[in-house]
């Protein structure tokens, strides 16, 4: 219902095609946003210009008078649109459009999700989806093909865990796949096997491309249904600018004819898939693509990797996991390798974004930007060069994000889902460097905001909730876990704009509603900063404007 909604509002949008923005003047609004130094200014008129920026704003008797047309806010909150410095917009329209097995209490419930997807489409070749989550299903081990024979035995099945970074197969996949008890672990992948060696249907990290460079890509119309699903439902959550961490060669091809055409209603700030040699290399000769359709997209960064998840204990870690003490995951890449594939990223001009949950790959990757600071000077730092997630750091490592310049791109939705698993999975004392934002900022980092959706629901009220109060949405743990690491409401909302924009080098065009930048608010029932936890996390989006025009309006 909620997304049929949202999709015929982007379809109404879209036939606006290229529609200017017109000058206006907003008043009666309850307007706050941050200044270029982070402090909060509130106002309750803005003025926009037919460029599609921010001209003035204060109080209406104030602004320079002109004969433009009026926009009444009713006296609601009017902010700056919000940035998502992490997200996965295909993949989220793809999840919407699919199998979701997230909200599954059990197995036996998955099974029968599972079973129904497949029934109800007898044409598709592979049944394909995700969200599933053993420890969710309080299962104790991971499923097995076995047990997704019983809802599906013809077909290949292939389902990704709720992290992306473990895959769940039947026996027709896997035979397809080719993969059994004489299939080697890929470099950085585990296949899950019995006490006999026998492969047992799921497939961890690398081990997962076994799999899915057999399931058919999503062709074009796909693709673009995706991205209307996804726009659609990010700007109802008052989302204006998602960092898209992971565009893949179709994607940019998709995205750049949008953009061009005025089509494309929200701004996408993208990192290429590092892994796509062929499209790397097409990237770098081509050098970064900025601000186009009037700055509705941008590709200007590449995403590596350095390691895998914690849940699936694919986390590269300095010492054994504390719950696993055999194991402390795997470091996709050599550290010359991995600096090579930055190297070559940042020569050519790309911010260079890489993945790092563990502490050894968090380790890894400084150690690289370092080493290109040391070769490339300020032509390697002034590209705003970023660790993904960030999220497992030996406390000794802190100060050497602010040393290199390196940006920590957090999702605090992870830390609040992650908390319980997090502690098991590093211990007491490795805790203190996870999900550390207060000492990241102490050591002069900057964090930027996101949600990592579809791995999180994508909206920025439960990612800000998450961020000030370290609980989860039932207010557990009363006090908060580990409090002390949590934003107050003003660093949060930072996060989530202005140092988000920055970390998307577009400071001065989103972010903030100061004079010159763009146009991108929203309009909201309550204050962020001073509506309750709880009130927050209910945040009601009325509209979203992005460039001075209307995208999104909540129906009544
Ligand atoms: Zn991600």
């Amino acid at each position: 219902m909620r997304m049929t909604r949202h999709l015929a509002i982007a379809l109404l949008l879209l036939s606006a095609g290229a529609a200017a923005a017109q000058a206006l003047l907003v008043h009666n609004a309850r307007g706050l946003t941050l200044d270029e130094r982070g402090r909060v200014i509130r106002f309750d008129a803005l003025q926009i210009g037919p460029d599609g920026r921010v001209q003035a704003i204060g109080r209406l008797a104030e602004l320079p008078p002109g004969d433009v047309p009026r926009l009444d806010a009713g006296g609601r909150v009017l902010m700056p649109g919000l940035i998502d410095a992490h997200g996965h917009v295909l993949a989220l329209g793809a999840a919407r459009r699919s199998l979701q097995l997230r909200d599954t209490p059990d197995l036996t419930a998955a099974l029968a999700a599972i079973r129904a997807h497949a029934q109800a489409r007898p044409q598709a070749a592979w049944v394909t989806g995700g969200g599933w989550n053993q420890a969710a299903w309080q299962l104790g081990r991971f499923p097995t093909a076995a047990e997704l024979d019983t809802a599906e035995r013809d077909r290949p099945v292939w389902l990704s865990r709720v992290d992306g970074h473990a895959g769940w197969a039947n026996s027709r996949a896997l035979a397809i796949a080719g993969i059994h008890r004489d299939t080697p672990d890929p470099t950085g992948g585990r296949i899950e096997r019995d006490a006999s060696g026998e492969p047992t249907g799921v497939l961890v990290d690398a081990a997962m491309g076994l799999v899915e460079r057999h399931v058919p890509a999503e062709d074009e119309a796909e693709l673009a249904a995706s991205l209307d699903t996804a726009a659609a439902e990010l700007l109802a959550l008052g989302i204006t600018t998602v960092h898209d961490a992971g565009i893949s060669a179709a994607a940019d091809q998709l995205l750049r004819q949008r953009a061009a055409a005025g089509q494309l209603p929200l701004r996408i700030y993208g990192m290429a898939r590092g892994s796509d040699e062929a499209f790397m290399a097409r990237l770098r000769s081509a050098g970064p693509l900025r601000d186009l359709g009037d700055g509705h997209y941008t590709l200007r960064a590449v995403k590596l990797f350095a390691d895998g998840a914690l849940g699936s204990r694919g986390a590269a870690l300095l010492a054994p996991y504390s719950d696993a003490p055999g194991t402390q995951g795997l470091l996709f890449r050599s550290d010359a390798d991995l600096l090579a594939q930055m190297r070559a990223a940042a020569k050519a001009g790309f911010q260079v974004n890489v993945h790092a949950i563990g502490d050894a790959a968090n380790r890894q990757a400084l150690a690289g930007f370092e080493a290109l600071a040391r070769e490339l000077g300020p032509r390697s730092t002034g590209l705003r060069h970023r660790i993904e997630h960030a999220q497992v750091i030996a406390l000794p490592d802190l100060p050497r994000f602010a040393r290199a310049q390196v940006i920590a791109s957090v999702q605090p939705t992870h830390a609040t889902s992650d908390m319980n698993m997090a502690e098991d999975r590093v211990g007491p004392q490795r805790i203190q460097g996870a999900y550390a934002w207060q000492r990241l900022l102490k050591a002069g980092a900057t964090l930027a905001c996101g949600s990592d959706f579809p791995v999180e629901e994508p909206s920025p009220w439960a990612g800000l909730y998450a961020a000030v109060t370290r609980q989860d949405a039932h207010g557990k743990p009363v006090s908060g876990w580990y409090r002390q690491q949590a934003l107050n409401p003003v660093q949060a909302l930072d996060c989530f704009t202005r140092s988000a924009a920055f970390a998307g080098h577009a400071e001065k065009d989103v972010g903030l509603l100061t004079p010159g930048h763009r146009a991108d608010f929203i309009l909201v029932d309550r204050d962020p900063l001073t509506a309750s936890p709880a009130a927050l996390l209910k945040t009601q989006v009325l509209q979203t404007w992005v460039g001075g025009r209307r995208v999104y309006e909540r129906q009544p």
